[in-house]
């Protein structure tokens, strides 16, 4: 049907006052100060990670930076087959970032029951070949063993030599320990030059001191946090430990008590990185909101959201 003269130029004269209205409204944004600190996300992940996710491309992870004010993201290979549905190598990640290397930071990593020759000798050899190639970190460490698996004890002590901070996922199938965090503990004692930064279900419900079976490992709990958690025991306890915000265990480990989760952040603000494990286009990240509704001091939030980064993974201020 055609539309009436008169209702074209009422719509004509709507959209121009609306046009009037956002102008306005782009002028006061331009006045204000640009809120909010600038990010480092250290945790994403390119390609396809699960079947049920969509693939995501350099340039997507590129755009949904921009629009979330992250300035540089650490991109993770995943390689042991209970971490995605897919593998996606330290090859495909070296080859994605290239070139975007002042944003993209790429990570390598090697499964623990890879096999080698040449024992540390030869695993360093693998390992220098990334670092040569521009890898500022080893992980996503995700294997189905013991988070003191043999494999693994080589791994650490080797990224302790080339100084590559370990990024581990913890939870009841990947990276397994006891309520407590013995098995952490072990490696954290026996490494004490290797940087561990920790993640993941296990890891984040180890905030709270009511852990009780492996299986409450991979729990994302809800609700107050009891005191004498295992994790923040051991950020006490050990220099070389570190944690990072992402995925649903590490938004949802902050946000269940924010009483706690504030003071914690404040406590622990010389050892927590901001990450989301962004990895798939349109995907609902909680990380800005959480952060955003704590209302930290402004020197907290600089040190989380990229400050600890910087320094860690030794970048480019
Ligand atoms: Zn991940």
């Amino acid at each position: 049907m055609k539309e009436s003269s008169t209702n074209l130029t009422r719509r004509a004269f709507c959209a121009a006052s609306a046009a009037v209205a956002l102008s306005a409204a782009a002028r006061v944004r331009a006045a204000e100060p640009k809120r909010g600190p600038r990010f480092i996300d250290v945790h994403t992940h390119l390609g396809q990670c699960w079947n049920h996710t969509r693939p995501l491309t350099a340039d997507g992870l590129l755009k949904w930076m921009d629009e979330h004010g992250v300035e540089r993201a650490v991109v993770m290979p995943v390689v042991s087959p209970e971490a995605s549905s897919y593998p996606l190598t330290t090859d495909f990640v070296l080859a994605e970032t290239k070139p975007h290397r002042d944003r993209l930071i790429p990570f390598c990593v090697v499964d623990p029951r890879t096999a080698y020759s040449g024992k540390r000798h030869g695993l360093k050899y693998m390992l220098q070949r990334y670092v040569d190639q521009g890898v500022k970190g080893f992980g996503e460490h995700k294997p189905g063993v013991p988070i003191d698996h043999p494999g693994s004890l080589e791994l650490y002590a080797v990224c302790g030599e080339l100084k590559l901070p370990v990024l581990f996922h913890l939870d009841d199938q990947r990276n397994t320990d006891e309520p407590g965090l013995p098995g952490l503990e072990r490696v954290l004692t026996a490494h004490p030059d290797t940087t561990f930064i920790g993640h993941g279900p296990g890891w984040w419900a180890s905030i709270s001191g009511d852990v009780r079976t492996p299986s409450d490992l991979g729990s994302y709990p809800t609700g107050p946090v009891a005191a004498g958690g295992a994790m923040d025991r051991l950020l006490g306890k050990c220099p070389n430990l570190f944690g990072e915000l992402s995925a649903d265990s590490g938004s949802g480990a902050i946000g269940r008590d924010k009483t706690f989760g504030r003071d914690f952040l404040v406590r622990r603000a010389d050892r927590i990185l901001f990450g989301t494990d962004y990895l798939s286009p349109g995907q609902a990240v909680q990380q800005f909101d959480v952060l955003r509704s704590l209302d930290l001091p402004a020197e907290v939030e600089a040190k989380i959201a990229r400050e600890n980064a910087i320094r860690i993974l030794a970048l480019e201020a």
